[in-house]
């Protein structure tokens, strides 16, 4: 599928705003998405229009390499685009608290894996989040050696895309608790557990499994004798490719 390019599109909620509710208030859900989000899509549009030539990028294109592109437009970008980007991913990975379900398969074996288990995820996750300093998000993303993590970024920035792949986050600014929960911001994450919508972090785990696999394989490091020699080098830096550790899921 190709991906979407100027002019963003804003997405529309996968679910009626007031289905996050108790957990998040209709009210939290229309004015986060609605005004905020929306500013963010118009905000970054804005500051493309004066770059026809770059107006092809999709935007994890744009997001992967900010230093590649001219000074005036790369902290839009930045701000903007990482603020689009990263309320796409927030306002898709929940679903209606009437669906509540746990994640399961592959991922959670994966979760446990590396955190111990679903409860101990959890926990994590909201203490990261907690711990976050003012606005930013907290994020769970697959690394390129195909193993989850925790990590953390403020303001609207992302994590590093070219490294990793982001398959599920929370925005901790308080515009998105405050309405509800004032400064309690551990009630609104243990709430936001309680709305994730684990099928489609589930759907990006296994396609962000795929894509590590592809990479492996451009990189000449999997597959039959010499296959990665039919690739061509796309361009990334060398140190990027210093990984051993690799694991491999079937
Ligand atoms: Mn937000």
């Amino acid at each position: 599928m190709k991906e979407e390019t100027y002019p963003f599109v804003m997405r529309a909620l996968p679910y009626e705003p007031y289905e996050l509710a108790p957990c998040i208030s209709a009210e939290s859900t229309l004015y986060h998405h609605d005004r905020l989000y929306k500013a963010y899509v118009d905000q970054l549009n804005a500051a493309l229009a004066d770059y026809p030539v770059l107006q092809g990028l999709s935007l994890k294109e744009l997001l992967e390499r900010p230093e590649n592109l001219p000074e005036s437009l790369r902290t839009s970008v930045v701000r903007y685009g990482g603020g689009v980007y990263g309320h796409e991913l927030f306002f898709d990975s929940m679903q209606p608290f009437s669906q509540e379900q746990d994640p399961k398969g592959s991922l959670l074996e994966a979760i446990i894996q590396e955190f111990g288990s679903l409860r101990d995820f959890r926990e994590r996750m909201k203490e990261v989040a907690m711990n976050q300093f003012a606005s930013g998000y907290a994020w769970l993303v697959l690394g390129q050696d195909g193993t989850l993590r925790i990590t953390t970024t403020a303001n609207q920035d992302v994590p590093d895309l070219k490294r990793v792949i982001p398959i599920l986050n929370v925005d901790v600014w308080e515009h998105s608790y405050y309405l509800q929960y004032q400064d309690r911001r551990g009630d609104y994450l243990n709430a936001w557990h309680r709305v994730i919508n684990w099928r489609k972090v589930a759907r990006r785990y296994e396609e962000g499994l795929e894509e590590v696999r592809k990479n492996r394989l451009l990189r000449g490091e999997a597959g039959p004798e010499g296959a990665g020699e039919k690739f061509l080098f796309l361009g990334e830096p060398q140190e990027e490719f210093a990984r051993t550790e690799f694991v491999f899921v079937p």
